[in-house]
């Protein structure tokens, strides 16, 4: 199947991804839009997503996201991308529902299905490389290819992390002979970080601490430290990975508090240990090897409460 045969006869057409927009998610919903806007001028194509990082503002058409909600449209197609579930499309969900057609690109483990369509592969490195699969490779162009190269680097840590198979290489390198500036990509979105996320990594590795027999790292951080070092949920990315690298750790814990008192987990693993699980037996989902959930505090609830469920994993 490919892209051009659900577009077909398509007026409307929307799209979004998760709350919180990563790289894979910001990539793939734009390497979407950006072919549609390209490839079918007559359609009305929308693109929702939540206020994209900075980081990922260069990508083409960047400053045509919607990130309010008010519009009453029924969407002919109506694209879900990088989400596990319905909610977490956020507010985006409603258009998904209402929707005449449904497709959902992605590739959690935790998905079941829930569109009309369904292009799931969790052995895909990012919903990006699903992306990819879907579209004609001579379509592609330049600007399409920058967002596929984006995510794609943001879900394998550089093609570092074993999600990373021999087909996201051979993909990666057709993405470069597109002309993108690949060292820059990878530098400027991935590497790069504002003096205060390196200040707020060394205080989150201060914090951290080794619990069940040295196998589990847990590191929080509160409000007020995020407050006192300036610093908003999006910009503590990549911490969970440093927490992650820490010699004989199984299973990586990072919680950040969020406005309402609750406490954002991000779940990072070492060998055989599956956190999908963790995290959906606490609301949440992911991938084997990476995955989250939010839990209620205060901070020493919410800490013990996940060291619960990684010590039967255990
Ligand atoms: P991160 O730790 O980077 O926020 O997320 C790791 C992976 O788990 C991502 O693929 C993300 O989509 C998924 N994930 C994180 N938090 C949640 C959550 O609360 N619910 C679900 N369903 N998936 C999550
Ligand atoms: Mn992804």
């Amino acid at each position: 199947m490919k892209l051009d045969d659900v577009l077909k006869g398509m007026k409307t057409v929307g799209i979004a991804g998760h709350v919180r927009p990563d790289g894979d998610c910001a990539g793939s919903t734009l390497a979407v839009y950006n072919y549609i806007r390209t490839y079918y001028p007559q359609t009305d194509v929308r693109l929702y997503l939540e206020p994209i990082p900075n980081i990922f503002r260069f990508l083409s058409r960047s400053e045509e996201i919607r990130s309010t909600y008010m519009d009453t449209v029924q969407f002919d197609l109506f694209f879900s991308l990088d989400c596990g579930d319905t909610g977490r499309l956020g507010e985006a969900a409603k258009y998904f529902e209402t929707a005449k057609h449904t497709f959902c690109i992605d590739h959690h483990i935790s998905n079941q299905a829930f569109a009309e369509v369904n292009c799931i592969d969790p052995d895909a490195s990012s919903t990006c490389e699903l992306v990819f699969e879907l579209m004609d490779e001579e379509k592609i162009t330049k600007e399409i290819a920058e967002c596929i190269y984006t995510g794609m680097i943001h879900d394998t840590g550089v093609f570092q992390y074993s999600c990373t198979s021999a087909k996201t290489m051979n993909i990666a390198g057709i993405l470069m002979q597109k002309g993108i500036d690949y060292p820059k990509i990878v530098d400027e979105t991935f590497y790069t970080k504002t003096y205060a996320q390196n200040r707020i990594l060394g205080q989150a590795l201060l914090n951290s601490r080794l619990y069940l027999d040295d196998a589990c790292i847990v590191s929080v951080i509160t409000r007020e430290e995020m407050n006192r070092f300036g610093v908003l949920p999006k910009h503590l990315d990549g911490i969970v990975n440093q927490l992650r690298v820490t010699k004989g750790v199984k299973v990586a814990v990072f919680l950040y508090e969020n406005e309402d008192g609750t406490f954002k987990a991000s779940l990072r693993v070492n060998g055989d240990v599956n956190v999908a699980e963790i995290a959906v037996s606490l609301g949440g989902g992911g991938h084997i090897k990476a995955a989250g959930c939010t839990l209620d505090g205060p901070k020493e609830a919410a800490e013990q409460r996940i060291l619960a469920a990684v010590s039967e994993k255990l």
